[in-house]
């Protein structure tokens, strides 16, 4: 069985304003939204990624609590226009140079 979608008669959308009486709603954390059309809701919902800015419609890169549109953005992040130097904190694991036991 396919579950039932809240049915919303006469919704305005929360984006362009215009009454639909077949208005889709989307539930984001908890908090119902109304649109008439995916257009409008994927403007008002859908999150932007951290370094190019472009609209995320699938699932994105999480990376140190920002979101990015794709792997490279998150590779490039830091090279974005803020000009300062970049202190990547690099934890490297050093060979340890153990003395093989012969016996
Ligand atoms: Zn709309
Ligand atoms: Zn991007």
């Amino acid at each position: 069985m396919i579950p039932a979608f809240p049915k919303v008669t006469m919704a305005q959308c929360e984006t362009c304003g215009n009454e639909y009486d077949d208005c889709m709603v989307v539930i984001v954390g908890g908090r119902s939204h109304a649109f008439d059309c995916f257009e409008c809701a994927i403007q008002a919902l859908a999150p932007a990624c951290a370094r190019c800015g472009c609209t995320i419609l699938g699932h994105g890169v999480e990376f140190d609590a920002e979101l990015y549109c794709c792997d490279h953005c998150v590779r490039h992040r830091d090279s974005s226009a803020n000009g300062g130097e970049g202190q990547g904190v690099l934890v490297a694991a050093s060979p340890t140079d153990a003395p093989q036991s012969q016996g």
